[in-house]
């Protein structure tokens, strides 16, 4: 028998509670007793957005919210700036792109995160860019953006401050009004602990008001007309329903555990991962780590395809290894999600064990001792 961790950055682990809500049977959802659970979803997802505006559930993946988001408020021919960081960046100039907008490109480097002060300069130099599309966190390369700082600079201009927070929401705060955030995504199979499937997005008054006079074409990505649904505690098509019972399940364990405790604990697990990679001398990608997932080099001469294959397969155990040009050189550990502190201790410990097995030159137990020394504080010790 090999018992399986999925300690990837998404999909993450989904908890057996919310498997066991998803067993219930399919009820038709044009019902009043689905239409509860459904207005209760949106309604709840509010406080992880912290707005006062709609969170709109979508049936898609991740990216489903992000095409959404530039077929609803933009227009063929707009010019918008998008922080290309890693391959999250990047499709948001490729969805653009896709529909037509003339994208401003910001190259940074691999593990970089965006300046503000570079992002000011771009808007002062260019007064026609409509949009600035960014990450939270970028998960290709597990930086962390500064949303706070990049929306002092993007509010009141005219233009719309869209943020990617498929990795973000649910990880860290991100209060969208407070800060000014005009569009904010996210997907089920992060730090919501769903499968794939879902997708969220919130607009701001700024971005709806935009909406109603963009020209990009939509059909199901729609986001005034699942808002008028919506109003009524419906979707315009037939929605994810077994999906949603998961989601009612997961916004219990996010609100009995406190959405603050949801951050800390998060973390703390960041702490501890990056402690323990730290002591097996793994160098972070990155100067600004995000707290989601942890993203280190791995020793020179180890094949990281084959760690990371041999660590899913004859380990059990399952990270994301890097794409693009860090393919093969970097492994990345999820702490978002249904994460509890001993997983953090899998996760040391099978790298530990299967880096000897490649060869690296590590004491075994060094970095699980590092990071049981941060994990420590989790339990009052
Ligand atoms: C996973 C991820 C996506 C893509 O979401 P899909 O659900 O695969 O469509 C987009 N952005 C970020 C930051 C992600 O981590």
């Amino acid at each position: 028998m090999l018992k399986n961790y999925l300690l990837s950055p998404g999909p993450t682990a989904v908890p057996e509670r919310v498997l066991l809500a998803m067993a219930q049977p399919v009820i038709h959802h044009r019902t009043p007793q689905f239409s509860a659970v459904f207005a209760d979803c949106a309604k709840r997802l509010k406080k992880l957005w912290q707005t006062k505006e709609d969170v709109i559930i979508l049936s898609s993946s991740g990216t489903g919210a992000m095409e959404a988001a530039v077929a609803n408020s933009f227009s063929k021919g707009e010019k918008v700036l998008v922080i290309n960081s890693g391959k999250f960046g990047e499709r948001w100039g490729q969805i653009s792109e896709s529909f037509g907008l003339e994208v401003v490109w910001m190259k940074l480097g691999w593990g970089q995160a965006a300046d503000p002060s570079a992002i000011k300069a771009e808007l002062d130099k260019d007064p026609d860019i409509k949009g600035v599309f960014m990450q939270a966190t970028e998960s290709s390369t597990t930086v962390k953006h500064p949303i706070k700082e990049v929306a002092q600079i993007t509010r009141g201009r005219d233009l719309l401050f869209v943020v990617d927070g498929i990795t973000g929401v649910g990880v860290f705060e991100i209060p969208m009004d407070d800060w000014g955030i005009d569009i904010l995504v996210s997907g089920a199979q992060k730090a919501f602990m769903l499968p794939p499937g879902l997708a969220f997005i919130a607009l701001s008054e700024k971005a709806w008001k935009k909406a109603d006079e963009a020209k990009n074409s939509k059909f199901y990505l729609n986001l005034k007309k699942e808002k008028k649904n919506l109003a009524n505690n419906t979707s315009a098509y037939t929605p994810a329903v077994t999906l949603i019972n998961g989601l009612k399940e997961a916004l219990d364990m996010f609100e009995e555990e406190g959405l603050d405790n949801v951050y800390k604990r998060t973390a703390l697990h960041a702490k501890a991962v990056r402690a323990g990679c730290d002591a097996l001398g793994l160098k972070n990608v990155t100067d600004s780590p995000s707290e989601a997932m942890t993203g280190v080099y791995l020793p020179e001469g180890v094949d990281g395809n084959k760690l990371v294959k041999t660590l899913r397969d004859n380990f059990g155990v399952t990270y994301a290894g890097g794409q693009d040009e860090w393919k093969g050189k970097i492994i990345r550990i999820a702490q978002l999600g249904y994460i509890g502190a001993f997983d953090v201790i899998i996760a040391i410990s099978a790298l530990e064990m299967a880096l000897s097995k490649f060869g690296a030159d590590i004491k075994l137990g060094t970095g699980v001792a590092a990071a049981e020394e941060v994990l420590k504080e989790g339990f009052g010790i």
